[in-house]
């Protein structure tokens, strides 16, 4: 394919099972490949003949893998060439529904298989439990009602994509709408801001009946399947092993008490910044002091070999593969048309390399988004000489710590991109930005645990419900004249609608990103080696020992939060405030 950045790529391992040169995009001849496997695992003798069949199962797993995501980049790079276009969609409507029953019966397979008791205990631990439980929580009955969920969720999506405001005799989308919220003109902000939410407020009727039908098919795929609550059936689903609804309780618990009092100090600090008396939310995200955006570099060729320069003060095996990447032509990162929006790091499963694709344009949003997706990159790299497909992939909980670590530990080498108050400035937007997501991550969270522990609710509890967690988590915030808003504010927020439980991931690998940054401060060194050594691991240990790998601690609670808050405490008053 001419369509993608980089040149051929040859498989990390020769084949074995999969026949080279077949075409991987017609389902006809990827059909016979299942077909082989399901015979050969009845024919297995030994633990080593099942073993082997694993490794074929994830040869053929991986080129399939790397043929999606190859057309997938070709679109994204070239949104307006249609045979990209339909090479991905036939993909995704000709493969894709064929392929998932077909893993799943091998899956069924594999785990009522009697040699499976004889395989290395230690080795196939976590595989093991991740089979099984993607077996156990299967029910075919749920089949339909997940059609039904999926349908619900896309109206919700077309729903919120739908909607724009008239502003300023423009008609705009509410992403749009988003930049102006960074004006240095209030009343501008507070215009804009109230057309949104206005907007919004308009359909918190359709809102409100979408996410209650969810609910009500939520709480019967959960029965269905025997589980009490919907809650206790998304923690088996989601194979969270390592951590309880109760951890998590700690977790908003910890933010309550460890996070809120530093939430309050950079809101005073803001509102005398801002010479306001009260911090109103479309002061939220403006900066205080009016300047500027950050321009941290001109050209998409100096952020490359600025961020190369980064990484060569970090660690030199980081600094090679990101060398790597380049001379291999894995990144896409400048912004031009017929580019899809966004940002986003794809692996390559079969030659086990990673690929970077980004929109920059010359703000410090692209070097946060560079430094995190090379985050992602270097765990790929990381994981090439696993064997077991299903190992060379992580936990989310882990992988963002591998991203978000990078975002902290880069930050170090800001210098760089600008001069020393510039660099100072960026690591102060960052450093606060955590600050004020833990919170948010908490209220999204608790709200769901919530919702689903408390069935027939009605609309006017899970409104108490709601507006008692923004008591608890959003600080202080002047919604006088605005208190509808601020009780539909999860409206917007797509993971409550789309993707249920999925969202303290992200606030459970920033306590992991903040410790390895905190290990680093003591001994660097030995920081990056353990960073690089718990790469290495992939998905092939349970949560609590990736982490320890990492040289931290998988556990929410406050004693856990309480030095990660002090150290930014620390960090934010060591960065002069300069106008
Ligand atoms: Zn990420």
């Amino acid at each position: 394919m001419d369509l993608l950045p980089f040149d051929s790529l040859p498989a990390h391992k020769p084949r074995r099972f999969v026949p080279q040169g077949i075409d991987l995009g017609d389902w006809a001849r990827i059909a016979p490949l299942f077909d082989q496997l399901e015979a050969r695992v009845q024919a297995c003798a030994t633990a080593a003949d099942l073993e082997r069949w694993l490794l074929d199962w994830g040869e053929l797993s991986a080129a399939i893998d790397e043929e999606s995501s190859k057309r997938y980049i070709a679109m994204t790079c070239h949104t307006d060439n249609a045979d990209a276009e339909k090479a991905y969609l036939h993909f995704v409507e000709n493969v894709e529904p064929q392929l998932k029953p077909r893993q799943f019966k091998l899956a069924q397979i594999y785990v009522s298989n009697p040699l499976r008791a004889q395989l290395p205990k230690d080795r196939y631990q976590v595989f093991d439990r991740d089979t099984q439980v993607h077996v156990e929580v299967f029910r075919a009955e749920n089949i339909p009602l997940e059609t039904e969920e999926a349908r619900l969720s896309q109206q919700y999506q077309k729903l919120s994509g739908s909607l724009t405001v008239q502003f300023r005799g423009e008609e705009k989308t509410l992403v749009q709408m988003g930049r102006y919220l960074e004006e240095p003109d209030q009343a501008l902000r507070q215009e804009a801001w109230e057309l949104v939410a206005n907007r919004r407020l308009q359909e918190a009727e359709k809102f409100e009946e979408i996410f209650e039908q969810l609910v009500k098919l939520r709480e019967q795929i959960a029965r269905n399947a025997g589980y009490g609550n919907y809650r206790d059936y998304a923690f088996r689903k989601l194979g969270r092993f390592d951590y309880t609804p109760e951890d998590c309780e700690k977790f908003h618990a910890a933010v309550e008490a460890e996070v809120m009092p530093m939430v309050a100090e950079l809101q005073a600090e803001r509102r005398r910044q801002l010479g306001v008396e009260t911090v109103c939310p479309w002061d939220l995200a403006v900066d205080p002091l009016n300047r500027p955006p950050l321009q941290p570099f001109d050209q998409v060729d100096q952020m490359v070999s600025r961020t190369q320069e980064v990484f060569a003060r970090l660690d030199g095996d980081l600094a090679a593969g990101f060398q790597r990447m380049q001379e291999l032509r894995l990144l896409d990162l400048a912004n031009r048309k017929g580019k899809a929006p966004g940002g986003y790091q794809s692996t390559l499963a079969e030659a086990r390399v990673p690929f970077i694709f980004m929109n920059a344009v010359g703000l410090q949003r692209d070097v946060e988004t560079i430094l995190h997706e090379s985050g992602h990159a270097f765990h790929a790299l990381a994981t090439r000489d696993e064997d077991l497909y299903a190992y060379r992939s992580a936990p989310i909980e882990f992988c963002e710590v591998a991203s978000m670590s990078m975002e902290l530990l880069g930050n170090e080498f800001l210098e760089r991109f600008y001069a020393v108050p510039e660099a100072n400035r960026a690591r102060r937007t960052h450093l606060e930005g955590i600050v004020n997501i833990l919170p948010w991550i908490a209220t999204v969270d608790a709200f769901q645990h919530w919702i689903y522990t408390h069935p027939g609710h009605t609309r006017a509890e899970r409104s108490a419900a709601w507006l008692a967690l923004m008591a608890r988590f959003g600080g202080e915030v002047d919604w006088r004249g605005h208190e509808a808003v601020r009780a539909n504010l999860w409206h917007r927020q797509l993971h409550i609608f789309i993707h249920a439980f999925y969202y303290i991931e992200y606030g459970i690998a920033q306590l992991g990103a903040l410790q390895v940054w905190a290990n680093s401060k003591r001994d660097k060194a030995k920081a990056l080696n353990d960073y690089k050594r718990s790469l290495e691991l992939g998905g092939s240990r349970p949560l609590p020992e990736l982490f320890a790998a990492a040289g931290c601690k998988f556990e929410f609670s406050r004693q856990t939060m309480a030095p990660l808050v002090k150290l930014v405490r620390d960090e934010l008053a060591k960065l002069p405030v300069e106008r």
